[in-house]
């Protein structure tokens, strides 16, 4: 893709809301007529097969501050006895889960995000992680991952991390630059943070990775691309550049961003395209939507072996088809239904000491539901669709049973944004910026779907 290709007037004929896809059916479609007790039943049917293994994830919400720009599930500055109770109320949860689960107990990927989840202690971290080894066997090689803010991590945190086994960390960075950084509330050194990713790898640490984030206030092309050059110089192995989405309708917080001035969509792309461009010229592979990696690492491998994946986490390698979330504002996978528990401390405490799941929303997937879920994942994980696996997997033929879709690609491919073959659907270099407006075809929601949609495909 020549950045030059991608010309202003396409990009805003292609701009519109829509969903990120880390599901589907999207969150907004589910109910809460799917509840504890149907999440219950999807843990009981998960039990039947006790040789696939699970995929973990705990939610631990806690940040020392907010940052202006945040837009997820924290709790800031908590006090000792809140997180005390929050660690007992995830330990309720995991022993439920895992009791329903029964035999079903090997684990071959383990994700703690947050909020900041290192604001947790060592006593705290240890309590935790013995909640969830105490229940489940991790795989030898299981990757066992944290997300982590290097500016207030310590070395003998992340000491203790490789002692229980963590193998995998994620750095939040977003912007080098130090005006954009107060704007938005954080304050980091490219030298803290090259200096914290020296010492995870000398520790052993791999698929080290840094998120950025494009579309923040003040972000120019000058600054931006020098962040971009300092964090592709420390080599880490995997970097992600993710999207801003200004919503401060919605999060009273970011309203204090409201006055600042932020990069427009044909701004924010350009700054997406130097990015990548800067950093394909680095020697980084493009995976997926919004992920690089050196060719070395796991995912620019399992790219080149078709074998990645994605989740709610972004993308793996490790294909395990069942989720469990734990902790507010968790999302399980399971059983071909999704559910999500509260996001408020007192109905997640409350609902787990009656002896209930504390699930708000979810749903069980239709089989169409599931067809298209594939659809939408291969298109972002490897940017086609293999219509021989679809019969294969599904018994169909796709140009039959997405005839209506191939009416709408035809103008995609019109545009040069897909090749329309008798074996793949191959999204082209032009189409990728715009898989989400491709993945919306798949989408059978969206033409009934009276829910506001929150951010944007470009
Ligand atoms: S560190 Fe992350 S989760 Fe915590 S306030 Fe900042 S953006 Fe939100």
């Amino acid at each position: 893709m020549t950045a030059s290709a991608i010309t202003p007037e396409l990009l805003a004929r292609y701009d519109r809301p829509g969903p990120r896809y880390t599901s589907y059916p999207t969150v907004p479609e589910w109910s809460a007529d799917f509840g504890g007790e149907q999440y219950r039943g999807a843990l009981t049917e998960a039990a039947a097969s006790p040789d696939i293994p699970l995929s973990l994830y705990v939610h631990i919400p806690f940040c020392p501050h907010r940052c202006a720009y945040c837009g997820c599930t924290t709790i800031t500055a908590p006090s000792e006895n809140l997180v005390s109770r929050y660690l007992a109320d995830v330990t309720l949860e995991v022993e439920h889960a895992a009791s329903l689960l029964g035999k079903r107990n090997t684990v071959s990927q383990c994700h703690w995000g947050g909020g900041t989840p290192t604001s947790l202690n060592a006593e705290q971290m240890g309590r935790l992680f013995g909640a969830l080894t105490g229940r489940f066997t991790f795989d030898a090689d299981a990757e066992v991952a944290i997300e982590t803010n290097p500016n207030s991590v310590t070395r003998a945190q992340l000491d203790l991390l490789r002692e229980f086994g963590f193998n995998r960390i994620s750095f939040g960075v977003q912007d080098l630059n130090p005006e954009v950084q107060r704007a938005i509330g954080r304050n980091q050194t490219a030298e803290r943070t090259e200096e914290m990713l020296r010492y995870c790898r000398g520790l052993g640490f791999s698929g080290i990775n840094m998120d950025l984030i494009y579309g923040l206030p003040l972000q120019t092309m000058e600054p931006w691309m020098r962040t971009l050059e300092q964090v592709a110089a420390m080599r880490p192995d995997r970097i992600a550049i993710y999207s801003y989405a200004h919503l401060s309708s919605r999060f009273a917080h970011q309203q204090a961003l409201d006055p600042l001035p932020r990069p427009g969509t044909t701004e924010k792309y350009a700054l997406f395209a130097a990015a990548r461009n800067h950093l394909v010229e680095a020697g980084y592979r493009p995976i997926g939507m919004d992920h690089f990696a050196l060719p070395g690492d796991e995912l620019a491998r399992s790219l080149d072996n078709r074998t990645l994946h994605r989740n709610f986490m972004g993308y793996t390698v490790r294909q395990a088809p069942d989720q469990i979330g734990f902790g507010l504002s968790a999302i399980s996978e399971v059983s071909n239904c999704y559910a999500q528990n509260t996001k408020d401390p007192d109905l997640y405490h409350s609902a787990l000491e009656r002896g209930d799941l504390p699930v708000e929303r979810g749903m069980r997937l239709s089989r169409d539901d599931v067809i298209r879920r594939w659809a939408i994942r291969r298109l972002m994980c490897a940017f086609e669709l293999d219509l021989v696996q679809a019969t294969a997997l599904f018994g169909i033929n796709c140009n039959q049973y997405f005839s209506a879709e191939c009416v709408l690609l035809e103008a995609y491919q019109a545009e040069g944004m897909i090749d329309l073959g008798p074996e793949y659907w191959r999204v082209t270099p032009l189409g990728a910026p715009f898989i989400r407006n491709i993945c919306m075809v798949f989408d059978a929601y969206l033409k009934s779907s009276s829910k506001t949609l929150y951010s944007r495909t470009i």
